[in-house]
């Protein structure tokens, strides 16, 4: 990296050290132009990246909307809470280990699918026949939940 100092391209690395947590590398440079020393930190990128609707919108990724999604499509299906848990952990490990610092909402989707299809047969086919008509998950959530409404109204029951 170019020195802080006299942005020289030539620094090199004199000192490596793990911070004491282990979850960050403290390194020494020094500029071989100036001889200024001067720290860096590295430290792992765990953000989730954006998420860019197929509107063009982009906003930032939410675990509630994933899991609301995909407990519409399990509901009243044998799979435990912890399953769940465990296949939304891994849709989030795709979505980080991707390196990318956007991605598609389709993508995701295309990540939940797979996650169902392992889970539930029945919840999968839900899940792929009505999110595949939709834009996102969120207008999927919207939908189902604007569909209960109506049935809820139509029995009287609201
Ligand atoms: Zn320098």
């Amino acid at each position: 990296m170019h020195c802080p100092f006299c942005s020289a391209t030539d620094t090199r690395v004199v000192d490596s050290r793990l911070g004491a947590d282990g979850d960050q590398v403290r390194r020494r440079r020094k500029c071989g132009s100036c001889d200024e020393r001067f720290t860096t930190y590295e430290v792992a990128d765990l953000n989730m990246p954006r998420v860019m609707k197929s509107d063009g919108v982009g906003e930032a990724f939410n675990v509630e909307k994933l899991r609301a999604g995909m407990m519409l499509a399990l509901e009243k299906r044998p799979v435990s809470m912890v399953d769940i848990d465990r296949a939304i952990q891994q849709i989030k490990k795709k979505i980080l280990s991707s390196g990318l610092r956007e991605v598609e909402s389709h993508w995701i989707g295309e990540r939940v699918m797979q996650e169902l299809r392992e889970l539930d047969g029945v919840a999968y086919i839900r899940f792929a026949s009505v999110y595949r008509s939709f834009n996102d998950i969120d207008e999927f959530v919207e939908t189902i939940n604007l569909m209960e409404k109506k049935v809820a109204t139509d029995k009287g029951l609201s």
